[in-house]
């Protein structure tokens, strides 16, 4: 005779269940993650990748990338922030906007070099999306429109013809920025629920200062969010009677001295934000992550291209 911790029977019974659970779990983020084309990975499949392991077997980590600005994007940010991305491995990817600049249609006086740079313009910005693409080929990603790709359509209110003549060749900025190729969605409204108690958008409020912005942002939408258009980074907390709450400002991807600066120092700080969401409840974590001199610092580790 020998002793068994737990019957056969029971065995059996515990395994099904935890095969049950397992398989609910991957249609919980199979729903999540929305249209068939994108394949979740769960975390913790296959062992820790990446280094965080957050919410292990129940939810998915992503990354948010913000203001690149087209032309004016900076090669060596932009490489850190793609390494971080081969480095986390999220299952979902927020463009936060201003990924084009469009300063040859803005409403701000320019110089005549600028006119000529809307194509180069629209490159830089395909160009992002296929290495944003390329860093993580599984991720369901989203863009968010911004400020900036909003002068796209005030251009074409602008000139009629155009917009006609566009319209007629069924071309509207996210196929000329080739997003449907690159298998990329596109959000119209800028903004995102990312979970009843998370959104991300590109932003409106924009204050002096480091975390100034991110108050303003959470008094004005009343749960935790992600926002890029400020070119700051920062996090700030607020706890209510409804639990605490977070918002962040993400940062930029672009050079610090644009042409418009003439000289002066832009308090901009070069980065990103990434974080965890569970499927079971409504938690998540969400943190900046600085690029200094080409290296993106968080996590415990110095990463850059
Ligand atoms: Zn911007």
């Amino acid at each position: 005779m020998y002793l068994r911790k737990t019957c056969r029977p029971c065995e059996t019974k515990k395994n099904a269940a935890r095969g049950r659970e397992d398989r609910e779990m991957r249609k919980a983020v199979e729903s999540a993650a929305g249209p068939a084309k994108w394949k979740p990975r769960v975390m913790g499949q296959g062992g820790v990748e990446g280094g965080y392991t957050e919410h292990p077997d129940e939810g998915y980590r992503f990354v948010c990338l913000p203001d690149s600005h087209g032309y004016l994007a900076d090669p060596e940010a932009i490489a850190a922030a793609l390494a971080f991305v081969r480095f986390y491995k999220p299952v979902r990817i927020f463009c936060l906007g201003d990924h084009v600049d469009f300063a040859s249609i803005s409403r701000f006086d320019k110089p005549p070099s600028d006119i000529a740079r809307i194509g180069e313009d629209l490159e830089a910005c395909t160009a992002f999306m296929t290495e944003v693409r390329k860093s993580a080929p599984d991720a369901r990603i989203h863009y968010l429109k911004g400020n900036h790709e909003a002068r796209f359509a005030r251009f074409l209110w602008k000139h009629q013809e155009v917009a006609a003549l566009f319209s007629a060749q069924g071309m509207d900025l996210p196929n000329l920025l080739k997003l449907g190729d690159l298998n990329i969605e596109w959000e119209e409204s800028g903004a995102l629920e990312v979970t009843p108690a998370l959104i991300v958008k590109h932003g409106h409020v924009v204050r002096q200062r480091s975390g100034y912005t991110a108050t303003g942002e959470l008094e004005r939408n009343g749960i935790s969010g992600i926002s890029g258009h400020t070119h700051r980074l920062g996090q700030v907390y607020k706890r209510s009677r409804a639990g605490v709450m977070t918002w962040v400002e993400s940062g930029c991807l672009c050079k610090y001295d644009p042409d418009y600066m003439e000289g002066q120092v832009s308090d901009w700080q070069q980065g990103l934000s990434f974080g965890t969401v569970s499927l079971r409840g409504r938690g998540f974590t969400v943190h900046t992550a600085p690029i200094i001199k080409g290296r993106v610092k968080a996590l415990g580790v110095d990463i850059g291209a």
